[in-house]
């Protein structure tokens, strides 16, 4: 396939996510949650050049020369497209980087860093993007982390939190928590990276260097080996089950509620975000 014959097919299925899904309108002001990687990245180019009101939000984790390197890149990319981009530190938040967090609280409990880094992530983007009144917020999941997360859940045998999957996330309204969208849903992470080669966009390809010894890596390796068709299947079916699964336990979820230490939703009296950080002192 030519460049532009794979350009105009690729940015098509992502239209086309975003309408039959409902994910977004002209009307929404979105939060992109950008990383300084190719999908996220992607994800806030096709906002814009679709005309939505985007703008961009990066966490800065601390994570070394990773860290600065990527924040260099989306700075780069929001200057060259004209995007607004917000910054947060963590270091700012929490007074350290999440390297620290982190070993303080696996010296006491077996938790991979990126089951951390992804609820302090989660807590802190909710909070910004409503600070800076998004009606929804943007992530560059794609079809491989979605199936790779439906296939983790599955292994764990925790079906309930496949429940908030999905290209929209939320079953939940509240006016505390920003829907979660993912345009990139049914793209292929090897699709992406090609778009972002022939868009040159300034990202790096490098794997996150903290991205170790987790059960989703090794789930990665396993799908890469069953290929796309199989991942395409994973998705597709987890979908047309989810309706089910959303009425099967609706009633048993607990209610939403507000954290009592920070006030962001949370199913529990205390919110995950803050349960880490009260395990790290
Ligand atoms: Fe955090 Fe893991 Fe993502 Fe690295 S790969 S930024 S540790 S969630
Ligand atoms: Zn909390």
């Amino acid at each position: 396939m030519k460049d532009t014959e794979f350009v105009n097919d690729f940015e098509n299925k992502a239209k086309k996510t975003i309408f039959d899904c409902s994910l977004a309108s002209k009307r929404d002001r979105i939060a992109v949650a950008c990383s300084g990687g190719k999908d996220s990245t992607a994800v806030l180019y096709l906002l814009k050049k679709f005309g939505y009101n985007v703008f961009a939000v990066y966490i800065d984790l601390g994570i070394g020369d990773y860290s600065k390197k990527c924040l260099e890149n989306i700075k780069k990319f929001c200057s060259g497209n004209k995007i607004n981009l917000h910054v947060v530190s963590i270091k700012g938040e929490f007074g350290c980087n999440i390297c620290y967090i982190r070993s303080n609280i696996q010296e006491k409990h077996k938790l991979s860093n990126c089951t951390i880094c992804g609820v302090i992530k989660r807590w802190i983007l909710n909070k910004e993007a409503r600070k800076l009144k998004a009606t929804k917020l943007a992530t560059g999941h794609n079809l491989d982390d979605e199936a790779q997360t439906i296939i983790v859940n599955f292994l764990k045998g925790n079906v309930l939190l496949g429940m908030n999957s999905g290209p929209l996330t939320g079953i939940i309204k509240d006016k505390r928590f920003v829907t979660r969208i993912k345009p990139l849903y049914f793209h292929a992470e090897s699709d992406i990276r090609k778009y972002s080669e022939i868009m040159q966009f300034p990202v790096s390809y490098e794997r996150c260097p903290c991205a170790i010894g987790t059960y989703r890596i090794e789930t990665r390796r396993f799908l890469a080996e069953l290929g796309r068709n199989t991942k395409e299947n994973i998705v597709k079916n987890f979908l047309k089950m989810l309706p089910s699964i959303r009425n099967h336990f609706y009633d048993k979820v607990q209610k939403l509620k507000y954290c009592s230490s920070c006030g962001e939703p949370s199913r529990n009296e205390v919110c995950n975000a803050c349960k880490l950080i009260a395990k790290q002192k």
